[in-house]
């Protein structure tokens, strides 16, 4: 089993934040990550603030609601975008 640095994913956050956490662990290594360091879980302690069971997060919790939709309206925005360019094309 690898094992690999973590960083709590609150560290992501402005270190003006009050929920700013810059705790770090030696962890299983879940995403073959190499040279970055993951942010994908919280600490211990920021789980019990949270109220989340620090053994049950996966890598695919990692982006956030509001990050997944961002994603989806870019993507939507760039296949918009190539339609409309497509359709010049023949105009
Ligand atoms: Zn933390």
């Amino acid at each position: 089993m690898n094992y690999v640095a973590h960083d709590c994913r609150n560290s992501r956050l402005d270190e003006r934040s009050k929920n700013y956490c810059n705790h770090r662990w030696i962890d299983v290594d879940m995403t073959g990550a190499t040279t970055l360091i993951p942010t994908w879980k919280y600490c211990r302690e920021c789980c019990e603030k949270l109220g989340i069971d620090f053994e049950k997060q996966k890598p695919s919790d990692y982006r956030t609601e509001e990050e997944n939709t961002k994603i989806l309206n870019h993507s939507k925005k760039m296949i918009e975008k190539r339609k409309q360019k497509i359709n010049s094309a023949y105009l």
